[in-house]
């Protein structure tokens, strides 16, 4: 804590007790880097200043918002909480644990993270970051991603808390793990490297330990961009996926290799990953004729590429979007945030 005093970054939302902006800053945070999470942190705040606005914000607005964060399950868990503390908790923001966790898209470390934050309950937060700094610090060698491990690094965490600072605690031993025990740390600066067991050891590299991970499923989309009458085919997703609610061109999943019509070929967007999936994705320009009488395919619309614009899309779209802005329907669609 002491070394926590010397080196925190000052971010807004430690500047402050309001829970909901906590809560705001923890869910970005959840997959998002700090220096990527912080514009958006100030654009959500500023557009929904308490937890009524958010409540009744059209979902559009949010996820316009929202857009180039990715993992959108997460902004829709935000607005359904936020409607939930409107209708459950008379607009106040729930102020334990227990009750915290009730909210969609509140796990064990977010509901910690604010119930400590906002109210200084002794709640211990247990991340990626605190699983390396107490696996190092104490030897611990359960494999942190088995399902065990959060209640092992829980009971630990918990037991070092100290009850009259719980939100120090816990702000000071997650930077340390984000600023000093890094993946590849420098222990020669280290103020724990007397007691620290992994450095005794010489077993930092080894520590935390962590079995593979499952296997990434590759994927082929094949994004068409049809063009007519000044008009784009476009869909908004719908069912589940992590892209429901946002907006795309006409896809083709799978491999198209069999193709062999003449066609505009665009720059493709980097490999791009998500948690499970690793998706290849090539684009092409189609420019339909005007009067030709081009079937709609279920479920597309034409839409201008203003209107498109105010859509939200996917991180993988803004990208296709903005590498290929020699393509004239495509500079009318040029994204806000990037
Ligand atoms: S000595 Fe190294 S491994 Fe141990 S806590 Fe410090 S930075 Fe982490």
């Amino acid at each position: 804590m002491a070394w926590y005093t010397d080196h925190q970054r000052e971010l807004p939302w430690r500047q402050t007790k309001d829970p909901y902006a906590i809560w705001l800053s923890e869910i970005i945070l959840q997959q998002t880097r700090v220096a990527q999470g912080l514009p958006y942190y100030e654009r959500l705040l500023a557009a929904f200043p308490a937890v009524r606005d958010l409540a009744e914000a059209p979902e559009a607005s949010l996820l316009r918002l929202w857009q180039g964060l990715g993992y959108y399950s997460r902004a829709r868990n935000l607005q359904k909480a936020a409607q939930l503390v409107m209708r459950d908790f008379s607009g106040s923001f729930p102020r334990t644990y227990d009750d915290i966790i009730t909210l969609p898209g509140v796990g064990p470390y977010t509901a910690a993270a604010i119930a400590s934050f906002a109210f200084d309950e002794a709640k211990a937060v247990v991340d990626g970051n605190v699983f390396r700094v107490l696996s190092r610090v104490f030897g611990v060698e359960t494999d942190i991603a088995s399902s065990a491990a959060r209640g092992v690094f829980t009971e630990l965490a918990q037991s070092l808390i100290p009850p009259q600072n719980p939100a120090g605690f816990n702000q000071a031993i997650m930077e340390f793990g984000a600023l000093q025990c890094t993946p590849a740390p420098d222990c020669s600066i280290c103020p724990l490297r007397v007691s620290c067991a992994a450095f005794k050891e010489k077993r930092v590299n080894e520590l935390p330990i962590k079995s593979k991970k499952t296997k990434v499923k590759e994927i082929e989309m094949n994004y068409l961009i049809i063009e007519q009458n000044s008009q784009i085919l476009v869909r908004e997703r719908v069912g589940n996926g992590i892209w429901k609610g946002l907006w795309e061109f006409y896809l083709i999943e799978g491999s198209l290799d069999w193709l062999a019509f003449p066609r505009k070929v665009l720059k493709s967007p980097p490999v791009h990953l998500l948690s499970h999936r690793k998706i290849k994705c090539e684009a092409w320009h189609v420019q339909v004729p005007d009067n030709f009488a081009l079937a709609i395919p279920e479920g597309y619309v034409w839409m201008s590429p203003s209107e498109f614009e105010s859509k939200g899309k996917p991180v993988l779209l803004l990208n296709l979007i903005t590498d290929n802005l020699d393509c004239p329907i495509l500079q009318d669609i040029s994204p806000m945030y990037l």
